[in-house]
């Protein structure tokens, strides 16, 4: 799957030139549908039964899971890339809708795509039927995100998506800090994040929680290490200090 960010964390390497900084919103459906949606619903569909029946826990790399975390919370559409620049991303949701019975759907994306219509749609549908949004937000400036998220897709339409999405839904955060050649995030930076956060709570949006991580995976970039639990907090808590919004972190 492609991406209109290019992440210095990323755990995907996402040097190569087609994807850098393109504009993928505009990009024409390219693959005939109807086969790749049978494709990815006939795989779901026996991972689900997978599950159901338990037969799962007997396929590795699953038996080597405790017994106790040995359970599906959600299924995530998400992939190695952002899901909402796919031209068919209504009709996937719409197919997996229909397969995964009462079992609870999640997006997880970086917000570009938020404003667009049949996007908004898709995710109406998703939270008629147990979905909920996870959005990525990490910086508070316009500087630090471009470093961060290498992208030409503007911070302002990011927060205006943002908004827009959880005014008509809660939705979740999710934040990833690093040090970034061995320096942590600014104080600034964070006062800043956190005001961005608040501003969107005070357009009338609702973001139900704040999940502040940082990297736990090979990132694309050496120079990414991950935050100490102690400076996570800290992150936490001056979020918690500006808005009313809970958090939680994963160190
Ligand atoms: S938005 Fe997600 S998939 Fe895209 S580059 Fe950033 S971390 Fe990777």
């Amino acid at each position: 799957m492609v991406c209109n960010f290019n992440c210095i964390y990323c755990q995907v390497d996402r040097s190569g030139p087609a994807e850098k900084g393109t504009d993928l919103f505009s990009a024409e459906p390219k693959i005939n549908l109807s086969p790749f949606l049978q494709h990815i619903c006939h795989e779901l569909k026996e991972t689900l039964d997978l599950v159901k029946t338990g037969r799962i826990s007997s396929l590795s790399p699953f038996d080597r899971i405790p017994a106790e975390l040995r359970h599906l919370s959600d299924i995530a559409i998400s992939g190695d890339g952002e899901p909402t620049t796919s031209p068919y991303f209504y009709e996937v949701v719409e197919e997996v809708l229909r397969i995964k019975g009462n079992f609870p759907i999640v997006l997880i994306t970086n917000a570009s795509g938020l404003n667009r219509p049949k996007v908004q749609h898709a995710i109406d549908l998703m939270y008629q039927h147990n979905g909920e949004v996870w959005a990525k937000l990490d910086a508070g400036s316009d500087a630090y995100y471009r470093e961060v998220s290498r992208t030409n897709v503007p911070l302002q339409d990011i927060v205006r998506n943002l908004i827009l999405t959880a005014q008509r839904h809660p939705i979740i955060i999710q934040s990833c800090f690093n040090n970034i050649d061995g320096i942590t995030p600014p104080p600034d930076e964070i006062e800043r994040y956190s005001l961005l956060l608040k501003e969107i709570s005070e357009s009338g949006g609702k973001i139900r929680l704040v999940q502040i991580y940082t990297v736990a995976r090979p990132p694309a970039e050496s120079y990414v290490t991950p935050l100490a639990e102690k400076e996570l907090t800290l992150i936490a808590k001056k979020v918690e200090e500006i808005t009313d919004i809970p958090t939680e972190i994963y160190g």
